[in-house]
């Protein structure tokens, strides 16, 4: 029989997972779907992976990984498809804001034969103003990058093995699950869901995480922003075309002495042109360099132990004396 398997990134999530567990289980269970659940701890700083652990041993289908430090919900994500040996897996996050209710219809869809079954928002649930502005900025700076509509697309997704092995495959270390599915391609169907409210604690994207997240996602996924560059400097070339034809006649025609406001707002110009392309080429390098030193995505400090065998070749499982 085929199994489900659910990957749920967890932050400071202690209120919520023992919650979520048993909401699934159940959901799972009247559906007669075989399931198992792999919680990724990122970091946590309260007792989410004792919760991890507590719901492990009441139940064997459950199973964890703590993370040795906070790495962000791509790497919790990567881990816990790592994870996983489902025939179908479904990310989704751990304050139930992906309803459960419509798992039932993504894993028909895939029994179905569909790859990939994107979940799309129909609404963007309750959410604080702030939050509202600067998600809807980073979505459609993000749309307009990758030339993909962000807008309503999330992480709560179904993916076949294949697609995971896939994913699982790719050798970078910037990822952005969210795209990466579109990229890969497959057979993808879409299940329309309404974001439900967070069950305990808060969201954990303030608008300074979300603008850094929406530029490293900008520079990993695409090279716009280079060719931006080229832009600008063709934009400063036809200029100073025209301006050095005025000069030029100005200066023939004996009239050239007054002309050192031009000169002060052209090194303006010019300069913010530089640094600010300078600054889009900075971030390329600094990607570059990490994606070089080739550092693992994550780091696993400890997992329930029903977890065997190495986790991504960045840790491993000490053989037991
Ligand atoms: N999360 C994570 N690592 C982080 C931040 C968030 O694993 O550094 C998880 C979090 O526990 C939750 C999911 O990602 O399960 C979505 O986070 P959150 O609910 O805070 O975001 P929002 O729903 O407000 O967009
Ligand atoms: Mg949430």
């Amino acid at each position: 029989m085929a199994v489900l398997s659910i990957v749920l990134p967890a932050y400071n999530e202690e209120q919520n997972i023992a919650n979520t567990a048993s909401v699934l289980d159940q959901a799972l269970t009247e559906q007669g779907i075989d399931y198992e659940m792999v919680f990724i701890s990122d970091g946590s700083r309260d007792g989410t992976f004792q919760e991890i652990q507590k719901a492990a041993a009441e139940n064997s289908r459950i199973k964890g990984a703590e993370f040795s430090r906070n790495f962000g919900k791509e790497a919790g994500i990567f881990a816990g498809l790592e994870l996983t040996t489902g025939d179908a897996v479904i990310v989704m996050d751990c304050d139930l804001q992906h309803p459960p209710a419509v798992i039932p219809r993504m894993w028909e869809l895939w029994q179905q034969g569909a790859e990939v079954v994107e979940g799309i928002k129909s609404n963007r649930g309750k959410e604080s103003l702030a939050h509202k502005l600067s998600a809807g900025l980073f979505y459609r700076i993000m749309s307009k990058l990758i030339k993909m509509d962000m807008n309503a697309s999330s992480d709560f997704k179904l993916l076949d093995r294949k697609v995971v092995d896939v994913l699982l495959a790719l050798p970078e270390r910037n990822t952005f699950f969210r795209a990466l599915s579109f990229w890969a391609g497959f057979r993808t169907e879409t299940v329309q869901y309404e974001v439900q409210e967070r069950q305990f604690g808060q969201s954990k994207w303030s608008f300074w995480s979300l603008m850094k997240y929406a530029i490293s996602n900008a520079t990993s996924f695409s090279t716009l922003p280079l060719q931006m560059v080229t832009v600008m400097g063709v934009i400063s070339i036809l200029f100073s075309v025209i301006l050095a034809i005025q000069t030029l006649v100005k200066f023939l025609t004996g009239t050239a002495v007054e002309g050192f406001t031009t000169v002060i707002l052209l090194i303006l110009i010019i300069g913010g042109f530089l640094m600010l392309s300078l600054g889009i080429i900075g971030h390329y390098i600094a990607r570059i360099y990490e994606e070089v030193k080739g550092r693992p995505k994550y780091i696993i400090s400890r997992v329930t132990g029903n977890v065997h065998g190495d986790v991504a070749g960045a840790w491993k499982r000490r053989p037991s004396r």
